[in-house]
């Protein structure tokens, strides 16, 4: 079904790599599984992996040209964990890989429109970029071509698109979920997680998707969590059946989240949603996150100095393009690497080699680091007043194709309130909650303090 959908639907551009080979063949396996009592409460559910997590069979290449056509030889251990069981794979949950999904090239973007492969469209109108980097894991399910989709985000790329396209998203606690075969861009901000229609499917994913691996050496002791344990509890164990589901719940709302530059529909939006929370019984109180609007250059210091360092592997040598004519070695690293890369990323390349350099290092990357902290400290003062944080997850919905692609800092600057949240390592998720009034989707966003998933999706499952 979802494999001729795909087939289909080639218009939103969502797709990178089908194999309907391979994914036929997994489908097959599942069902043996399933007769054999063997399955998981996974088995046999199609999942799409966008393409930054590496997968045998299927074509591997971040949506950059350096590595088209690239082939892995080994799976991601998220690819692994959801994948089908094997000796080798004892515990994977025997899902069946619909194929891999288009981003924006090594996840740099905010609106797809950086992929090499060309952009997503939004589904709900195909004139509006469908948010990024994660767009094509967005779009799919949005549009019905899977049930549920991997994505990864550095800096918003699970939750600004979720937003764009109208479906849900988390970003874990960093550590949560295993880094090892996902190609990375900024190492200590990048963080895998799921994006579905709903919560409850998005706490099913997560639970399958993370465990400790000893081949990320920032991945986090196994807690052997099930992140839907508490979706239909009430939020206070102690509760009355007569009290309101979210009773005791304190809900932040940031001043800065709702200030000059948000879009009046989205602010209505979200505040209309605050207001459904505060009907299920959630109290509402005003918080501050004063540092919010550094968090735009921190991050586009510190995410390009840790892309020019992890991107220096692409040398022409080890992985994919190499360019046909060259001088010399140094010659040969240049042309492959300037034919290779897009724009975006070469800008970026740049900007992390040059707040590196001997001299600008401490003006830039070293400030960038303390102010780092102090964002991290802003959101422990915050959780001192309440237990999550309620804000827009961008400032407007959805652009037009091409309205923001001239200039690169107005499309930084969308990612005002995703950042922050990736500087200090906490779980934030995006959750529908409306339309503007030319019918594209609005998404707020909830913050958590470290390893509060599980509450998290509680809150959304309430709400939804
Ligand atoms: N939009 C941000 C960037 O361009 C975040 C991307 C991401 O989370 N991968 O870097």
């Amino acid at each position: 079904y979802f494999l001729s959908r795909i087939e289909a639907e080639k218009r939103w551009n969502a797709y990178l790599d089908v194999n309907a080979h391979l994914s036929l063949e997994q489908a097959n396996k599942a069902d043996t599984l399933i007769a054999a009592g063997k399955g998981t409460r996974l088995t046999g559910i199609p999942v799409a992996h966008k393409d930054v997590f590496v997968t045998r069979g299927w074509k591997s290449t971040a949506a950059s040209k350096i590595l088209e056509n690239y082939q892995s030889p080994f799976d991601a251990t998220v690819v692994a964990n959801l994948g089908m069981p094997s000796e080798k794979n004892p515990h994977g949950a025997g899902m069946v890989c619909l194929g891999k999904t288009n981003m924006d090239e090594f996840a740099m973007g905010s609106s797809n429109e950086n992929s090499a492969f060309g952009p997503v469209l939004n589904p709900w109108n195909g004139q509006y970029v469908s948010g990024g980097s994660s767009g094509g894991s967005a779009a799919a399910v949005a549009a019905g071509l899977a049930p549920i989709a991997t994505g990864s985000d550095t800096g918003g790329s699970i939750r600004q698109p979720s937003a764009f396209c109208g479906i849900t998203g988390i970003k874990p606690s960093y550590g949560r979920v295993s880094r090892y075969g996902m190609i990375a861009y900024a190492s200590s901000l990048d963080q895998a997680g799921p994006m579905g229609k709903t919560a409850e499917d998005c706490a099913l994913l997560l639970t399958a998707m993370s465990s400790h691996d000893p081949r990320d050496s920032t991945s986090l002791a196994d807690s052997g969590e099930d992140y839907s344990r508490f979706l239909n509890k009430p939020w206070q164990d102690s509760s009355t059946n007569s009290a309101k589901p979210l009773e005791g719940l304190r809900v932040g709302l940031p001043k800065e989240f709702f200030a000059e530059g948000l879009a009046q529909d989205v602010a209505n939006a979200v505040n209309a949603a605050a207001k459904a929370l505060a009907d299920l019984g959630a109290t509402l109180v005003e918080v501050s996150l004063p540092k919010t609007k550094l968090s735009i250059p921190v991050y586009y210091v510190l995410a390009p100095a840790e892309a020019s360092s992890n991107l220096s592997r692409f040398d022409g040598v080890r992985y994919g393009h190499r360019a046909n004519e060259y001088k010399d070695l140094g010659d040969m690293y240049q042309k492959s690497r300037t034919e290779g890369f897009g724009a975006e990323v070469r800008r970026r390349i740049l900007i992390g080699t040059y707040v590196l350099c001997h001299g600008y290092y401490d003006a830039y990357y070293l400030q960038a680091q303390k102010i780092r902290r102090i964002i991290a400290a802003d959101f422990q003062a915050a959780f001192n007043q309440c237990d999550v944080i309620l804000g827009p997850v961008a400032p407007d919905v959805a652009w037009r194709l091409g309205e923001k692609s001239k200039d690169p800092v107005q499309m930084y600057l969308e990612d005002i309130y995703t950042l922050s949240t990736n500087l200090a390592g906490l779980p934030a998720m995006s959750v529908p909650c409306g339309f503007n009034a030319n019918d594209l989707p609005i998404g707020m966003q909830l913050i958590g303090n470290y390893f509060s998933e599980a509450r998290l999706l509680q809150v959304a499952h309430q709400y939804q």
